[in-house]
């Protein structure tokens, strides 16, 4: 993965460059916004740029080659810490159905850890991955950490639903909003209408009528498509059709921006061509 990747989330992933690109890097970052959209992905990438070891510091993004960035993502670099109810059922036990909430132990473990020299990495980071289930002692205890926190040292937790934090919790962090992806339109519901138009244009609602030759028109599909079909695929990794489908939607944007016709390349995507 790499920031480019993440689909439909460029302010953000500006934001986040723009603190890379300061320097001004400590204490907390809440990655908000609905669940499946890639605020966990960007905060991997953020720690990978933070510690690459190809690029070195004031990197905009990992390399994703070095040793560094190739183990952040499995969570086996011991500078960058991925906490979620996950690593909680392995550290406290009792399975993940029993992980409903992020305790303080989880908590005290992360600051036992913190103030522990870093090992290899230029900074250490804690992602704390569904914020919003901390316990009220557990936010308290997080609280104090990020009240003075230890040097080079960044706290990352993302949450679909901030107002579920403690208010004091949150005013200790620079908080980045992940937007909703556009609602996709289907590319068989362009078809109806492309077909309904073709035969008189009765039949089609005026709110829902596009205008299919249209590149941006097309864009704008091709796009909200690509944010449903990836955000379903995040949900659901197994879908095998899912990366077949991204692919074929990233060709046919490809093809428009080489100045393909619109009409072609929609038609082109819908027998499933490009894939
Ligand atoms: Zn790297």
């Amino acid at each position: 993965m790499s920031f480019k990747e993440i689909i439909g989330q460029e302010r953000a992933v500006r934001q986040i460059q723009q603190i890379l690109r300061s320097g001004r890097i400590g204490g907390a970052l809440l990655f908000e916004g609905p669940e499946g959209i890639g605020k966990r992905t960007a905060a991997v990438e953020l720690a990978k740029a933070l510690n690459c070891m190809e690029l070195g510091p004031g990197a905009l993004e990992g390399c994703g080659r070095c040793s560094a960035c190739e183990r952040i993502p499995k969570g086996v670099y011991p500078d960058v810490r991925i906490l979620d109810d996950v690593a909680q059922a392995q550290f406290l036990g009792g399975g993940t159905e029993k992980q409903r909430n992020l305790r303080i132990e989880l908590v005290r473990e992360i600051s036992r850890e913190l103030e522990r020299k870093s090992l290899e990495g230029r900074w250490k980071v804690a992602l704390l991955d569904g914020a919003e289930k901390l316990t009220p002692e557990a936010g308290n205890c997080l609280l104090k950490i990020l009240e003075e926190p230890p040097a080079k040292t960044l706290f990352i937790l993302t949450t679909s639903s901030p107002l579920k934090l403690l208010p004091t919790v949150l005013s200790r962090c620079q908080r980045i909003a992940f937007r909703h992806l556009a609602p996709a339109v289907p590319v068989a519901e362009l078809h109806r209408q492309d077909q309904a138009r073709l035969s008189g244009g009765g039949t089609v609602p005026s709110e829902t009528r596009m205008e299919p030759e249209s590149r941006e028109g097309v864009e704008k599909i091709l796009w909200g498509r690509l944010g449903e079909v990836y955000g379903d695929w995040v949900k659901d990794r197994s879908r095998r059709e899912g990366p077949e489908e991204i692919r074929r939607i990233l060709w046919a944007l490809d093809c428009l921006k080489r100045n393909a016709h619109p009409g072609m390349v929609l038609e082109a995507v819908r027998q499933g061509g490009g894939g």
